[in-house]
């Protein structure tokens, strides 16, 4: 499958057109950038440690049930997957507290939450991804109908139940992470985007160590070694 028009560049990735109508090509990019679009940087490599575990992840997922957009991996830079319309709901979904939960109402961090907790942003860079309620999303027609929220939340769930035992056996505490969803040609919500430490939070079960993008976003250095680690864990390597 080759790559046609260049359709959308991203922070993260760039999306091209194929041959065929239903499917794109993801291209995944070394780039890196934090506090929406504030701090930027590169790191060689990146991008295929992040198509490939995405991969992996996508698969167990469709292996357990949940659709996705994942059709297969090309190379170490890029993914084919469905073409959909995105919905631009940021769906984050929280085990321990950290990040902007613990700053925005003083949680305290690495504090287990009762019960998992599942929250909406707005997909919107100039705004700065605000946080929505389902009235804020159904007012802004981000979806038409509060069962499709429904829906999202569900899935986030069932996705959070299969990747946070997944990642227990492989020594990851899943802290917390980022899911978006669209809508394929059937009208059908399937998960999109990648799942990779970029948009997850992952600490060593023992160290507690950080082996994700805060990494970057805390100068911690050591951004690639953290990766490539979370892959071969993920491999069994
Ligand atoms: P927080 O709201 O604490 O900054 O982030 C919660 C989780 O969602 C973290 O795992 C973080 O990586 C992910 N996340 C939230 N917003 C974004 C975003 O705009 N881009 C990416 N890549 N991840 C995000």
């Amino acid at each position: 499958m080759q790559k046609r028009e260049l359709l959308y560049e991203g922070k993260a990735k760039k999306l091209y057109l194929t041959d065929d109508e239903n499917l794109v090509i993801s291209e995944f990019k070394d780039d890196l950038t934090a506090f929406n679009g504030e701090k930027k940087s590169s790191e060689a490599g990146k991008g295929a440690l992040n198509n490939k575990i995405s991969t992996e992840l996508f698969k167990l997922l469709e292996a357990s049930g949940i659709k996705t957009h994942f059709v297969k991996m090309l190379d170490d830079n890029h993914m084919l997957h469905k073409k959909v319309d995105v919905i631009l709901i940021e769906v984050i979904v929280r085990n321990v507290a950290t990040g902007s939960l613990s700053r925005n109402l003083g949680i305290k961090e690495g504090t287990i939450l009762p019960f998992t907790l599942v929250e909406f942003d707005y997909k919107n860079d100039a705004l700065g991804d605000p946080k929505l309620n389902d009235q804020h999303a159904l007012i802004l027609g981000l979806v038409k109908y509060q069962d499709e929220l429904d829906k999202l939340r569900r899935m986030a769930r069932e996705i959070n139940d299969i990747l946070h035992p997944y990642f227990a056996t492989k020594g990851l505490n899943l802290i917390d992470f980022k899911l978006e969803f669209g809508k394929d040609r059937d009208g059908n919500i399937i998960l999109v985007d990648e799942i990779s430490p970029d948009n997850c939070r992952f600490w060593d079960s023992v160290s507690g160590e950080k082996m994700d993008k805060d990494r970057f976003r805390q100068g911690l250095g050591g951004l690639k070694v953290a990766y490539e680690e979370v892959l071969n864990r993920i491999l069994g390597k």
